[in-house]
């Protein structure tokens, strides 16, 4: 079985084939470059005249022709309203003109399916850190739930914000990342856990009101929230009595992340699991292949049911497939 798999929910738009034996025959996406900020209608106009490129290339990379496919997936949500649309109605119409199924996707559930093709984690807690999202999700009871969370913004686009207040070009994350190396003092800044759940933007505001050496300062964001992430996945293992972390979004390839992140689960004898670059970000395959497992296990929509869900929640999703 073959499945096209189209991704839209922020910055990126994209477009996958994936095949029911988990192999990606392609995976194109492209990102919407913001200036200030994030314009959900000039990400979806954008996205609007990317999409049939990027499917045609989607398609002559992985060779297949429209007949060959056998189900069209999108991002359903979590996401900003105008590119989710535009997405979904790339899919509709082409779930109708070839005539196959179609299935809503759960955003941040796709982050957690793919690693689990993608790597050896079969049962992890996924830390999910990308632009719009910070999340730290595992498998209990037939759902994916969430044990910790933002409270205010995703960590990446606080680094983002951050970034464009110091001048560094978009995205921020790597350019702190570099910075960082630099770094040598540890500037106090609030450590915002609360619960299980974090938060990003009074520490944010608090960086930028410090008068010292940026490339102190990157460090210092790094070591604080990246801590706090560490904090709350521990505490999301133990709860849950799992042994692997999951590592996605464009924010987990930084590299002290997952070096605090692999100190943390060697010392409680756990494993972590990293995806590489392009199942990290936001993608289409992961996508494609979480709708191929969706289907496979007995679930698709109409086309008149398939309104997008700009909140869909993660533990809204009954897990079928597990
Ligand atoms: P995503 O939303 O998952 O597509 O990921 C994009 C986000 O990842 C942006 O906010 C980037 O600034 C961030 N990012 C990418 N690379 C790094 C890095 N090396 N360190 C920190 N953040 C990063
Ligand atoms: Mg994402």
């Amino acid at each position: 079985m073959k499945v096209i798999g189209i991704e839209g929910t922020a910055h990126t738009i994209g477009v996958s084939v994936v095949s029911s034996d988990g192999e990606v025959f392609s995976n194109i996406f492209k990102t919407y470059k913001e200036k200030e900020g994030i314009h959900p209608r000039e990400a979806a106009n954008h996205h609007a005249s990317e999409i049939v490129p990027l499917l045609k290339r989607a398609m002559e990379e992985a060779g297949v022709k429209g007949e060959e496919i056998d189900l069209v997936a999108f991002s359903q949500g979590p996401g900003l309203g105008p590119c989710l649309r535009t997405a979904a109605t790339a899919a509709r119409s082409l779930s109708l003109s070839l005539e196959v199924p179609l299935v809503g996707v759960n955003h941040c559930i796709a982050h957690l399916e793919i690693g689990r093709l993608r790597t050896e984690a079969e049962n992890p807690v996924l830390l999910y850190v990308s632009g719009g999202n910070t999340q730290v999700i595992a498998f209990k009871k037939g759902r994916y739930r969430v044990f910790g969370e933002t409270l205010d913004i995703g960590l990446g686009n606080m680094l983002d914000k951050f970034g464009r207040e110091k001048g560094m070009s978009f995205p921020a994350g790597p350019v702190i990342e570099e910075k960082a190396k630099e770094g040598e003092e540890l500037v106090e800044l609030p450590y915002s856990v609360k619960g299980m759940d974090v938060e990003f933007s009074g520490i944010m505001t608090s960086a930028l009101n410090k008068e010292v050496l940026v490339e102190d300062l990157c460090y210092s964001l790094q070591e604080t929230t990246f801590a706090m992430l560490t904090e709350v996945t521990e505490r999301a293992l133990a709860h849950t009595r799992k042994d692997e972390v999951l590592l996605g979004g464009g924010v987990v390839q930084n590299k002290r992340l997952q070096e605090m992140i692999a100190k943390m689960t060697e010392e409680r004898g756990a494993s972590y699991h990293v995806p590489e670059a392009e199942f990290c970000v936001d993608n289409p395959a992961m996508i494609a292949w979480t709708g191929y497992l969706m289907y496979d296990s007995g679930i698709s929509i109409p086309v008149e049911e398939s309104n997008i869900k700009q909140k869909f929640r993660t533990d809204e999703v009954e897990v079928t497939w597990r």
